[in-house]
């Protein structure tokens, strides 16, 4: 995996893992390749299966919404997730998915080298730090394995409910601020 063009590539060839057999388009993930921040949610549904794009669905276009409200578009950060396929009917990837795609996710995270890593819901978080309840964590920093990790709630569970909506948002407000601090 030389950089990150290859890497995707790989990804929409990959058959790894069962999630392969059932997917409609892998989901590399994409975005500006030097860019600070790397948005990093669990795994493709049903509108990114169909485009082959991170983030297209409603939980997307929220997620478009929140980078607009502090000045960014998607095209200055890097959006992905922890597995490149549908897992089918939205089911949580296996530990043994999980595994088999991780190496993508690592070199992605490697190449980019980002400030910090916003994790989008729990299943996010729990990968870069498993025993750690989102509930506890959200809009704190989590210094894990060399990453600078600011877990968030998941767009989605902004769209069901209010008080993750105003808590998604009021944290992406400190976005800028941080990204500052952490560069100093
Ligand atoms: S989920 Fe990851 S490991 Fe599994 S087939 Fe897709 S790209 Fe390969």
């Amino acid at each position: 995996m030389k950089n990150l063009t290859d890497i995707s590539e790989l990804i929409k060839n990959c058959t790894n893992c069962e999630l392969s057999l059932t997917r409609t388009n892998a989901v590399p993930g994409e975005g500006f390749f030097q860019s600070k921040i790397m948005l990093i949610g669990e795994a493709p549904g049903s509108f990114e299966d169909n485009s082959g794009k991170p983030f297209v669905g409603a939980s997307g276009k929220l997620l478009t919404k929140l980078l607009n409200s502090i000045g960014l578009s998607r095209d200055d950060v890097f959006i992905t997730n922890i597995v490149k396929c549908r897992p089918p009917n939205n089911r949580d990837p296996s530990p043994n998915e999980i595994n088999q795609c991780s190496p993508y996710l690592s070199k992605q995270i490697e190449l980019i080298n980002p400030t910090l890593i916003i994790t989008l819901g729990r299943h996010s978080l729990s990968y870069f730090a498993p025993k750690t309840p989102i509930s506890k964590a959200h809009g704190t920093i989590i210094n894990q394995s060399g990453y600078t990790i600011y877990p968030t709630y998941h767009p989605a569970a902004a769209l069901r409910q209010i008080r993750f909506h105003e808590t998604l948002s009021e944290e992406f407000q400190r976005i800028p601020s941080l990204i500052k601090s952490l560069n100093k």
